[in-house]
């Protein structure tokens, strides 16, 4: 099974190309931010207890976060692929999960970060907010969840580049150019 991990801060594109990958090669899309929402409409106890949170732009917990990985892997483990959409967004994340996945023998993973500007990426998730119904897509939490990720999600970045395992998107082109470079990145290593 491949694991392809798309990172970038909110407004990157991570989750239009998860969609277009999934079209593609026929991977599961897997959000973590989705399975926080579906908790929080079905307000499991988990969705009570983290709804003010995430209005707020505040993470989830790396433990949950790593069950909620761990559970839809390995129930899909017959499928071709996954996308991770918004995971890992720690440190701590990736670490627990190149554990992870060299003991489900998913290694190695093919890593694509996102870039665009900071400006581009307010633009985009207040232009999403006309439509979304998501509560953190204000301007507000928008600024709040641009600066997390520079905090907790930037060391995600630098770790996979360090090991040197990190492709580089420019998230600025048009939606096809950037489907063509990622899909390129995900083929070269014999992948489909
Ligand atoms: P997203 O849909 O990826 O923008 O995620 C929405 C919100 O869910 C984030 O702002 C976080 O509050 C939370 N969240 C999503 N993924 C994670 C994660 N991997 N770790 C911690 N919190 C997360």
């Amino acid at each position: 099974m491949n694991i392809l991990i798309l990172l970038g801060m909110p407004g990157a594109g991570k989750t239009t190309q998860s969609l277009l990958i999934k079209d593609r090669l026929n991977y599961a899309h897997l959000s973590t931010g989705d399975i926080i929402r579906e908790e929080i409409e079905n307000a499991t106890e988990l969705g009570i207890k983290y709804k003010d949170l995430i209005a707020m732009g505040e993470f989830v917990s790396d433990k949950i976060i790593m069950e909620f990985i761990e559970n839809r892997l390995k129930a899909g483990s017959d499928l071709p692929g996954f996308i991770f959409d918004g995971f890992p967004r720690t440190l701590e994340q990736a670490k627990l999960f190149d554990g992870l996945a060299e003991k489900m023998d998913l290694m190695p993973l093919q890593i694509i970060a996102l870039f665009v500007t900071e400006g581009e990426a307010v633009n985009r998730l207040l232009k999403r907010s006309e439509t979304s119904g998501r509560k953190d897509d204000n301007r507000e939490t928008i600024g709040k969840r641009i600066e997390i990720f520079y905090e907790r999600t930037d060391p995600v970045i630098e770790y996979y580049a360090d090991s040197g395992r990190l492709n580089i998107t420019d998230g600025m082109l048009p939606v096809d150019a950037v489907f063509s470079h990622v899909l390129s990145i995900t083929s070269a290593d014999s992948f489909i």
